[in-house]
């Protein structure tokens, strides 16, 4: 007697399709679970048996032998205890074998034969559609969650015993239906900053074009308020990238309940006491790490130097390609990082700077030592501030909000998309030899390029940054060409003058 049933479950943050095929023979009582299974998996078998019995549809006491297909990847997680029971019982005649062909099965069983959610509802629910599968049952904890895909039929199981009424056509299955994704919270807002406009300014560049920004300023400067008004003025994630997210963060386990779907960008914050699988994403099987929870939002780094040298190098291969891999001894997990840096540091390490510092020159040089040269060239924004004098403070000049920047960040982008015929192009990633075509000087822009490339003798990869920081700036202006103020005030932004101070 043999059953096969379809299931998927998640390895990274993707859904992979599974068969479950189990054999039921006569011959001594054994369950063997192969298809290389790893604790959760191995584990259900117990489940499994429970489950059964509740249902008062206990196992025989035969030969059973179930199969994962593929055997090439190590599965874990617990959504195979469903697929495995439903095969069971099809092997078994319990349930018609054909009710259970074309639908995909996930999902965890309790000893009392209640269906139990599971992590990543969305991903299989992604990969449900990619295969066209007609259905997916799932946990009924799950269902909200994974209905956010279009085109999939969800049905959501509370107990094994429903899904056998379900098979065997005593019940209607009851498919989920979709919910409008909730309204994202209010983000901070821009205008509730006082003073810095040098700062916001930085903000609307680096939102516009995807640059990276390094701040660095004394206590009380605002660094981390300002950093944590990025995500509001960055455009609102698109459908498909609300769904990303939100596949992300369901993997994780960190979807808050309640909030089946995320539709604002992420800002994570880590310490800088985390460890390197932290940040990048570590452990076995691999779970996603900081700069994958950060993807399509903002990942902010406070007191950059105080982050191990180790740690920070490993920003530097995610920054560059948007993803980051984590290898283990038979397979390898890519995990998304399209994540937009914020570092914030402090001058020196008292904080005060000028007149007011007491540390020792020395101290100040191993400070700045401790940031990476090759991280530190990725930043393409760099900007000083200073605390906010009290007068400024006291002003009540209206400051743009967060809603008026971000309609500008969305027409600089717009222009973007439309130079590159890509929508997730940004100007920060134009690849080195495209630069000087699409960074076309006007005759002021290019005199003075050419006289602060003397000057500061700056390398052709600096040369690079500032002329993709200009694109920016001029297409925040709506221009074609990147005039001298365009370039002026990239190089300003670039902190040039400013170098010795930062490091
Ligand atoms: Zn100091």
């Amino acid at each position: 007697m043999l059953a096969v049933v379809d299931s998927c479950w998640v390895h990274g943050v993707e859904g992979q399709p599974v068969r479950v095929e189990v054999k039921v023979q006569t011959g001594l009582p054994v369950f063997t679970v192969v298809g290389l299974p790893a604790g959760a998996v191995r584990e259900g078998k117990e489940r499994v048996f429970a489950a059964l019995a509740q249902t008062g549809l206990p196992l025989p006491p035969r030969r059973i032998t179930v199969n994962l297909a593929p055997a090439d990847l190590p599965k874990s997680g617990s959504g195979f205890d469903l697929p495995i029971a439903v095969a069971l019982l099809a092997a078994l005649g319990h349930v018609p074998a054909a009710a259970a062909t074309g639908a995909l099965f996930v999902g965890e069983l309790g000893l009392d034969g209640a269906v139990r959610p599971v992590r990543g509802a969305i991903a299989l629910a992604m990969k449900c559609r990619e295969e066209e599968r007609g259905r997916l049952f799932l946990p009924q904890g799950n269902a909200r969650e994974a209905a956010a895909v279009p085109g999939v039929e969800v049905v959501g199981l509370r107990s094994l015993s429903e899904l056998i009424a379900i098979l065997n056509g005593e019940a209607e299955p009851e498919p989920v239906r979709r919910h409008p994704p909730p309204a994202g919270r209010p983000a901070a807002d821009l205008a509730e900053v006082r003073g810095q406009e040098l700062a916001k300014r930085a903000l609307a560049i680096a939102a516009a074009g995807g640059h990276s920004l390094l701040m660095s300023g004394p206590p009380g400067s605002g660094k981390t308020m300002l950093a944590r008004r990025l995500p509001g003025i960055l455009p609102p994630l698109a459908d498909s990238e609300s769904l990303e997210v939100t596949r992300v963060h369901s993997v994780a386990g960190l979807l808050a309940p309640g909030s089946p779907v995320r539709t604002d960008r992420p800002f994570r914050a880590p310490h800088h006491t985390i460890s390197p699988g932290g940040l990048i994403g570590g452990g076995n099987p691999p779970r996603p790490g900081e700069i994958t929870l950060a993807h399509l939002g903002v990942l902010f780094l406070d007191e950059l130097p105080e982050f191990s040298r180790r740690v920070l190098e490993t920003l530097r291969q995610p920054i560059e390609s948007g993803q980051v891999r984590i290898a283990r001894v038979r397979h390898t997990v890519a995990f998304p990082a399209r994540f937009q840096l914020v570092a914030a540091m402090n001058p020196c390490p008292c904080g005060m700077a000028g007149d007011a510092c007491i540390c020792e020159d020395r101290d100040i040089a191993r400070y700045r030592a401790r940031l990476s040269g090759p991280l530190l060239d990725r930043i393409d924004l760099r900007i000083w501030l200073d605390a906010v004098p009290w007068d400024e403070l006291e002003r009540e000049a209206p400051a743009e909000g967060s809603a008026e920047t971000r309609r500008r960040v969305i027409a600089a982008r717009a222009r973007q998309a439309a130079r590159y015929g890509d929508a997730v192009a940004l100007n920060a990633s134009i690849p080195s030899a495209r630069v000087t075509s699409v960074c076309r000087l006007d005759a002021g822009g290019s005199r003075l390029l050419s006289d602060a490339a003397q000057r500061f003798a700056m390398s052709a990869r600096s040369i690079h940054r500032a002329l993709r920081v200009a694109r920016t700036i001029a297409d925040l202006a709506g221009a074609e060409e990147l005039r001298e103020l365009d370039v002026a005030e990239a190089l300003r932004l670039r902190a040039l003058s400013q170098l010795a101070r930062v490091g």
